[in-house]
């Protein structure tokens, strides 16, 4: 493959979404020397998931230092797992610093985005027209709310709203608060919550795992040593690094030793850390550690032990102006409702309409389920790229340190078009459909198939992830194999 920083020609990029992966697609171009592209942003601001999420007690339970550009280390990290706000602050002071901001052009979502003539043509929210040779879709994973199909949810008297558009008006003191769903999102804002309301409910439809990690302060004169000592930083960072590779191997082989280790310091956690046999019980997952995505939790279970707290495990029946009432009949009342019900997983760039070579719409592609070439590229969407797209590494680790390989991939294949090897690149039908049956096949004996409903799971029940080691996935990205490609023009 030619050396595409040596070269420079006016590629045209659009780029969607100005979060995590947006700012470092943004920074990326720039050092490859092109300058002709724009960021489409539907919010007034950058930031993606964490704009969007400001509940409390949000938190990233990746290691701050692994989520972090490799680029833009940050020796200011204030704990071993950083909150929500200070990650916001991060790719905001980022994204000022390497200018990204001035390429952004805010409030515009695009609901149609069409390949006419060798052309990318858009349109955005506003009405406004534009056209690229290249799309590069960073819109994210989890962003659209799921609203939880729960009868009588709409007559709720008190404040109700869903984890993803936390309402800060709503004053909690006091307050009763209940709380649907025990995904990471649930069991963080419990334990920000419970020693705040008047009472708290949290209405548990299926157990949850947590392992039990350590969130340790960094002191000033670590800080100071991280800031003055690159290689100090570097070597924490390739040791979080391993710590993170050893889970990520264990979880794609349901029987490996690694993921019993894994299993085994869940159940210690459980048994040692919940005090009450029966509330023990009521926390017992009835499935393996790691099929849904692991809680990383210090402190969940000494949150829901106290005396504000209950665990509520009989299925909800409906929501009531009062509550929730509980399929045994019990009406629980509460103030505050939040519905941390999750995120419908499988969307992606949609609802935008992607309409590719002859008008083949990406809905009628992607019917059964999403896929695309190593999660980047799909047939006869020519030079149409994904960040964090369908069935990509989405495990425990770091989107980072994913979505850079990614980038470096997706640079290559614009390189062939920047250098005039071809105009149109896009993965090709067979490579596409090879990948995919043999991602399904090895997907199947990972520890995300081994009995469990989550969000993971396509809609056939086959885990959406990559379900081999972290090592492979970054040799994949190294260089893309262009006989996997069509390349036209
Ligand atoms: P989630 O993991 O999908 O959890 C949704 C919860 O809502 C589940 O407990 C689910 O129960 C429950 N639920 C959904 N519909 C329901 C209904 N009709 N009645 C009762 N319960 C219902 O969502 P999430 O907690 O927002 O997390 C989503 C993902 O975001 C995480 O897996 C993670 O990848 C990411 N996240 C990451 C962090 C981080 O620190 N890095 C923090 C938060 C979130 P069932 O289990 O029975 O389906």
């Amino acid at each position: 493959m030619k050396n595409e920083k040596s070269t420079t020609n006016n590629v045209r990029i659009i780029v969607i979404g100005a979060g995590m992966a947006g700012i470092l697609t943004a920074i990326r171009l720039r050092e490859y020397g092109y300058e002709n592209f724009v960021i489409y942003e539907k919010s007034d601001r950058i930031g993606g998931t964490w704009r969007e999420n400001t509940y409390p007690g949000l938190a990233c339970d990746v290691p701050a230092h692994l989520y972090t550009y490799s680029f833009e280390p940050n020796p200011d990290w204030s704990s071993t797992f950083a909150t929500g706000p200070e990650i916001y602050a991060y790719f905001e002071r980022v994204a000022k610093k390497y200018k990204v901001i001035e390429k952004i052009r805010f409030n515009e979502s695009i609901p149609h985005c069409e390949f006419v003539d060798g052309t990318w043509k858009i349109r955005t929210s506003t009405g406004f027209l534009d056209e690229a040779d290249v799309v590069i879709a960073a819109t994210g994973v989890l962003h659209h709310p799921k609203v939880a199909d729960i009868p009588g949810l709409d007559t709720f008297a008190g404040a109700c709203f869903h984890s993803a558009r936390w309402d800060h008006n709503v004053e909690l003191e006091g307050k009763r608060v209940g709380v649907v769903g025990t995904g990471s999102t649930a069991i963080q804002i419990t334990t920000a919550l419970v020693d705040k309301v008047g009472h708290f409910d949290l209405f548990q439809r299926t157990a949850q795992w947590v392992m039990p990690i350590k969130d340790v302060k960094y002191s000033e004169e670590e800080k100071t040593a991280f800031r003055t000592d690159a290689q100090a930083l570097d070597a924490l960072r390739a040791h979080i690094d391993k710590d993170f590779q050893h889970f990520a191997n264990a979880v794609i082989d349901a029987d490996s030793p690694e993921m019993k280790q894994i299993e085994d310091a869940c159940a210690a956690n459980l048994e040692n850390n919940v005090r009450d046999a029966e509330l023990r019980e009521k926390l017992r997952p009835n499935y393996r550690a790691g099929c849904k995505r692991l809680i990383f939790s210090p402190n969940f279970y000494a949150a829901i032990q106290h005396p504000n707290a209950e665990v509520v495990t009989s299925g909800i029946k409906c929501i009531e102006p009062g509550g929730i009432r509980t399929e045994d009949g019990k009406l629980h009342e509460l103030d505050v409702l939040v519905m941390a019900t999750g995120f419908v997983a499988d969307s992606f760039i949609r609802p935008t309409t992607v309409l590719g070579r002859g008008g083949i719409n990406l809905d009628d592609v992607w019917s059964d389920h999403p896929i695309a070439y190593l999660s980047i590229s799909i047939p006869e969407f020519p030079n149409f790229f994904m960040l964090n797209g369908p069935n990509g590494p989405v495990g425990n680790f770091s989107l980072i340190q994913i979505a850079e390989s990614q980038v470096s991939f997706v640079l290559q294949l614009i390189g062939q078009i920047r250098a005039g090897e071809c105009r149109e690149i896009s993965a090709n039908a067979k490579a596409t459909a090879d990948f995919e049956s043999i991602r399904a096949a090895a997907a199947k004996k990972s520890i995300w198939a081994t009995g469990c409903n989550s969000w993971y799971l396509d809609k056939n029940g086959v885990p959406a992830s990559w379900p081999w080691t972290p090592s492979r996935f970054f040799e994949e990205m190294a260089s893309p194999k262009l006989e996997s490609f069509d390349q036209i023009g």
